[in-house]
């Protein structure tokens, strides 16, 4: 069968790793035609437009889309091109696997734990009002008056809903995504002790649906300050973490820390009718063009997007091919070396042609 999936390189290091992924991907013989559409700098610069419409579109008529990094505009009043994708398109759902693998070093070696984090609001809706701006200081007024609390009037304000709705959706996904990958338990991370009525509302929400589930899947609560100490200690008592936007942000760099960094680290932004498949690094512009960066990342979000269209074979294998790279050590971006400077690591096109020879022997 062939899959029509939307390709968005992305820009800063995203073709490189884009690149290596596709070739990766097709190395396992699955059978995808690539529908290329420019999102971030290149699209700015051969459209006028960060995130042209073309875009958008091309993923809701695939249904699937594997995308590069893309860098955040700063100073503009466009907020992410990333994030935009993610509210348009109602991708709810961001799923980030943190697995170890034989051969990374790592403090631990049995790390298999999944994040689901809760895609589309909290802190990332960017319901912000800037200092001094007339807003600002009627809603620093009307909150003196509503809250009896005293905002100080210099300040900035950033908004964080958090609703039933879509703590709901969320935490029926993870108990879902629990079941159906074999998994046994599902931690609820919050601060809901201080933010009783986003946090607390997140928790409460989670705890009715985990009773839905009861005696199939096990339900803990964890605060994220604990969690944090608790992942760095004993990372392999976890198993899927469910948190709202930010804490789920913050908690899966650090779990991609814990496997062997961020280009390591694969994702997948999951709605009802579309999903869109991603490392959880950046463009890091630094490196663009330098053919140096990791493209496990990428490749291991290949991996993930191979499973969602039902690809179980493809997926393996590609998977198994990585493992053997990087558990036989020689052909390792300079990520992987225990000295960055190790001369005998390999660019991101070597990397990807060992995991292909891999994949054909
Ligand atoms: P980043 O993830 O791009 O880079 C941070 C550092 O991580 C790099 O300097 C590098 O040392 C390391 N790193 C990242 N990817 C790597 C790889 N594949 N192999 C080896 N090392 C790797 O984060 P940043 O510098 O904070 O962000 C750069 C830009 O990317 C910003 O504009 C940011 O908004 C954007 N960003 C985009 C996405 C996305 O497209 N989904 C995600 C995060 C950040």
């Amino acid at each position: 069968m062939t899959h029509k999936i939307t390709l968005i390189p992305g820009d800063g290091i995203g073709r490189e790793v884009s690149s290596a992924a596709v070739r990766c991907i097709e190395a396992t013989g699955v059978d995808i035609k690539w529908e290329e559409a420019l999102a971030g700098a290149d699209a700015l610069e051969k459209t006028g437009e960060l995130l042209p419409k073309s875009v958008l579109e091309s993923i809701k008529k695939n249904k699937v889309a594997l995308k590069g990094p893309i860098t955040t505009p700063i100073g503009t009043g466009f907020r992410s091109v990333n994030v935009a994708i993610r509210q348009a398109l109602e991708l709810f759902a961001c799923v980030r696997p943190a697995k170890s693998y034989a051969g990374i070093k790592s403090k631990f070696n049995d790390i298999d734990l999944v994040i689901i984090r809760e895609n589309s609001e909290d802190l990332y809706m960017g319901i912000e009002f800037e200092e001094g701006k007339p807003q600002t200081k009627a809603l620093i007024s009307q909150i003196g008056r509503d809250a009896d609390k005293d905002i100080r009037p210099d300040s900035g304000i950033s908004i964080k809903p958090i609703s039933k709705f879509a703590t709901e959706r969320i935490a029926r996904f993870a108990f879902e995504y629990a079941l159906k990958n074999g998994r046994k338990k599902v931690t609820c991370v919050h601060k809901a002790n201080i933010m009783k009525f986003t946090d607390g509302l997140f928790l409460k929400v989670s705890r009715e649906v985990a009773r839905e589930f009861s005696g199939r899947v096990v339900f803990e609560e964890a605060i994220v300050d604990n969690m944090a100490m608790q992942l760095v200690v004993k990372p392999n008592k976890y198993d899927v973490l469910l948190l709202p936007n930010l804490y789920g942000d913050i908690i899966s760099d650090l779990c991609a820390g814990l496997v062997g960094g961020l280009g390591v680290a694969p994702g997948a932004n999951i709605g009802f009718d579309s999903a869109v498949f991603e490392a959880v690094h950046g463009s890091a512009p630094k490196y663009k063009g330098l053919n140096k960066v990791n493209p496990v990342a990428m490749i291991l979000s290949g991996v993930l997007m191979l499973h969602h269209i039902e690809e179980a074979k493809a997926a393996e294998m590609l998977e198994n091919a990585v493992k053997e790279v990087i558990s036989e050590g020689r052909s390792l971006t300079y990520d992987l070396k225990s000295d960055p400077l190790d001369p005998s690591a390999v660019g991101t096109r070597e990397m990807a042609d060992a995991i292909i020879e891999k994949i054909k022997k």
